[in-house]
């Protein structure tokens, strides 16, 4: 008698463990938590240092953005017979490298010559460039994606140290030193002159060097810039080679030097780029 109760209580409890087991596993599972976007990029920094003009501070969050510009329609500008062509219809990458290493170009491009920015920046190989006029086009991606400086973004760098940004400033807000065509870190353009993502757009820059006596600074880099056919910068001087939240400080180094793209991690497509020596005339 008393072995049959043990047995039917076992059988009780067992029971009761199976229920108490399927109620368990009948529930739902907990929620996963959802993937953490990345944090928004600034529009602007505080702490930076004033800028020369002691009005504003690198990357002042607080100055003015430029009036928005409509830009007339796109007009490619085909290379003139004396231009270099860096980057033509076709594949041919030859005249450029990777910036760390010197070793060939990995980022992509299709047989038309559209190219897009991959990892790690690029350069001309030719390092001795002083006095120039150069086009390029670019797209920044149709995709929007990200904020502020995390929106198609790449830029241009002249002598290999002065950038003129390249960024989908289209209804974009970031500090207006650098947003797209700024003088990054320096001088925003007078107008923001930008097309909707996705769209061609152009630069015209025409570049002169500085100039040093020794280590001496004589006359500092000058830019003008053209975007989409639209001035924003005449004959503006550099302050100094482009940094992030500062403002570099001349050398003699940067008298000549290479084109350079930048990769900021956003697929910015190019094409048409090319350059022409300047010299002045007799
Ligand atoms: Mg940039």
């Amino acid at each position: 008698m008393m072995r049959g109760r043990i047995t039917i209580s076992a059988c009780v409890l067992a029971a009761l463990c199976a229920v108490g087991l399927a109620a368990r596993t009948q529930q739902p599972p907990a929620a996963q938590p959802a993937p953490q976007a990345p944090p928004p990029a600034p529009t602007g920094y505080k702490d930076t240092p004033m800028q020369p003009n002691g009005k504003w501070r690198v990357h002042d969050d607080d100055r003015p953005r430029p009036v928005v510009v409509k830009p007339g329609p796109f007009v490619g500008l085909p290379a003139p017979s004396d231009a270099i062509v860096l980057l033509g219809p076709n594949n041919d990458l030859s005249k450029w490298q990777m910036t760390q290493g010197g070793g060939p170009v990995s980022w992509p491009i299709d047989a038309a010559g559209v190219m897009s920015s991959g990892k790690g920046m690029i350069r001309t190989a030719r390092n001795d460039f002083t006095d120039y006029q150069l086009h390029v086009e670019f797209a920044t991606p149709s995709e929007v994606k990200g904020n502020s400086q995390g929106r198609g973004n790449s830029g241009v760098f002249l002598n290999g140290v002065f950038e003129i940004q390249v960024l989908d400033s289209y209804e974009n807000k970031s500090y207006a030193d650098g947003q797209a065509s700024a003088m990054y870190g320096q001088y925003p353009p007078m107008v923001n002159a930008s097309r909707p993502p996705g769209e061609w757009q152009s630069y015209d820059i025409t570049f002169t060097g500085p100039r040093f006596n020794g280590t001496t600074l004589e006359k500092p880099a000058l830019v003008t810039v053209l975007h989409n056919g639209v001035v924003v910068h005449a004959n503006q001087a550099f302050l100094g080679p482009t940094m992030h939240r500062q403002i570099g400080t001349y050398a003699p180094t940067n008298a000549k030097g290479y084109v350079g793209l930048q990769d900021h991690g956003n697929p910015v497509r190019f094409r048409n780029i090319w350059l022409r020596e300047l010299k002045a005339a007799e």
